[in-house]
């Protein structure tokens, strides 16, 4: 069995540029894999021959009233199957009430989350970052899933222990 990666956060904060990345595929391959629904996308992907499924989820806006609809369902269905959470955040829009209920969600949970600090291309990566920890979950891991910075090193160490 694979171990699975969750991509999610609130929309347009790059998780599809991220899966597409990992996947290798503009148009994300649906993988025949348990649990497979519309609103989730599966993909497999590898890093240094150890091959893994990332599910793309549609997002969560987080601004409604209470966590079940801030978290769409299939954000939470992923976040269930998955082995790791990666909890991505727009480093060039900051902190927002969204992400904050979304991090108030994933605290709770038993299984390794990674903070994911996206675009932050052409920005200082360690100010850009430096928000995000009010969000208290610990390391904030700065990428630019469009260009590739950060990706590898981020899911390496996410992978080891799985
Ligand atoms: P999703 O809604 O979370 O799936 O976000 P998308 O992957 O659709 O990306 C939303 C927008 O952010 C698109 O216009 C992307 O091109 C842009 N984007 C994604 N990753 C990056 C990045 O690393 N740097 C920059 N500058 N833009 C990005
Ligand atoms: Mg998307």
């Amino acid at each position: 069995v694979l171990p699975v990666v969750a991509l999610v956060g609130r929309p347009n904060v790059g998780k599809s540029t991220l899966f597409n990345r990992l996947t290798r595929t503009r148009d994300a391959l649906v993988a025949d894999y348990p649990g497979l629904t519309r609103d989730r996308k599966y993909g497999q992907a590898q890093l240094n021959g150890q091959h893994y499924i990332v599910i793309d989820t549609g997002g969560i806006e987080g601004q409604e009233q209470g966590i079940d609809k801030v978290m769409a369902e299939q954000s939470l269905a992923a976040i269930e199957e998955a082995d790791v959470v990666m909890f991505m955040v727009d480093a060039r829009v900051g902190v927002s009430v969204g992400d904050q209920v979304i991090a108030d969600h994933l605290r709770r949970l038993e299984k390794p989350v990674f903070l994911v600090a996206n675009k932050t291309d052409g920005v200082d990566s360690v100010v850009a970052s430096s928000d995000f920890y009010s969000l208290g979950l610990g390391e904030v891991y700065a990428i630019a899933a469009a260009h590739g910075r950060g990706v590898n090193q981020l899911l390496e160490k996410a992978l080891k222990p799985l």
